[in-house]
């Protein structure tokens, strides 16, 4: 694998959250009760700075929930030259002062960027009244705020095609984690030979990847290749071969519809988008990845 065309590492911290989202990629809710462990989590920033000096995102779950762990690895991510983010469904902006004063012990240990969900998936936020406030404020404290928005899909939309990248902050929801179980009853299905590729990522050079809480590096979230309390991140993209890893070499040369092939799967009702059809071939019983 190659790591020159990596824009951004993803480090869940928790699978613990404020909600339970029905478009949830993590599957994450109130009683999810894994948080990483400190020490791993700042050896693989280490790791991760040592392989591309990237932005980390850190993720949840909400990682919120655990202050002084994401204050401690924000200031050990900027200590490594990496770009700290966190993503945040915003439970804790209960006013513009909380906002400032919060952000504020982020930024003073070197936080970049926030990005705020803020859709009508995650229903009503404490920071509707004076949302317009966040980004200037934020600004201030040097941090950059993006609100992330994703929109429901069109029930009879055709399968989107093309995604400059699969983490967008915009643009319709992708039926991948909870989102392919809960969110699919009323959209249009489409045919499992129409599904010949995976349009978002690139398997030999992705643009992101996503260490999820309990260690396992994805291509996608719940898309796992390796176990990070096992390899090393650099030795991973030393050895990593496609070829070994038979669901991402079908997902990658034939997309779902190889996939499907190679587990002797059919689907007569057909599926909603892309991810959907992954998700669901690989969390079948033939596909191994369990739910
Ligand atoms: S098609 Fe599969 S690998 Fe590609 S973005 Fe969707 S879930 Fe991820």
């Amino acid at each position: 694998m190659n790591a020159s065309s990596l824009e951004t590492w993803y480090l869940q911290l928790t699978d613990r959250c404020t909600n339970a989202c029905p478009h949830c990629f993590s599957s994450c809710s109130p009683s999810g009760h894994t948080v990483v462990p400190f020490t791993l989590a700042r050896k693989w920033i280490h790791h991760m700075s040592v392989v591309a000096k990237k932005r980390i995102v850190f993720t949840g779950g909400e990682p919120f929930l655990y202050f002084p762990m994401l204050r401690n690895l924000v200031h050990e991510a900027a200590g490594r030259n990496l770009w700290p983010a966190v993503w945040t469904n915003g439970y804790w902006i209960t006013g513009p002062e909380e906002f400032r004063l919060t952000l504020r012990y982020l930024a003073d240990v070197g936080l970049k960027q926030v990005i705020l969900s803020d859709d009508t998936y995650h229903g009503a936020t404490p920071f509707a009244a004076f949302s317009d406030q966040l980004a200037p404020m934020a600004s201030e404290l040097g941090v950059d705020l993006r609100l992330a928005r994703i929109e429901p899909k069109t029930p009879s939309a055709p399968p989107d095609y093309l995604f400059a990248d699969h983490h967008v902050l915009a643009g319709p929801l992708m039926f991948r984690g909870r989102a392919a179980v809960e969110c699919t009853a009323h959209q249009a299905r489409w045919r499992l030979e129409d599904f010949d590729a995976c349009p978002f990522l690139s398997f030999a050079s992705p643009r992101s990847l996503f260490l999820d809480v309990r260690g396992f590096l994805n291509i996608c979230p719940g898309f796992p290749l390796a176990d990070m309390k096992i390899v090393s991140l650099k030795k991973f993209f030393m050895d990593f071969e496609l070829e070994k890893h038979a669901a991402a070499h079908a997902i990658a040369t034939g997309g779902p519809a190889r996939l499907a092939a190679l587990l002797s799967l059919e689907a007569p009702d057909g599926f909603v988008d892309f991810c959907h059809a992954c998700w669901m071939l690989r969390h079948s019983p033939q596909g191994g990845q369990g739910r």
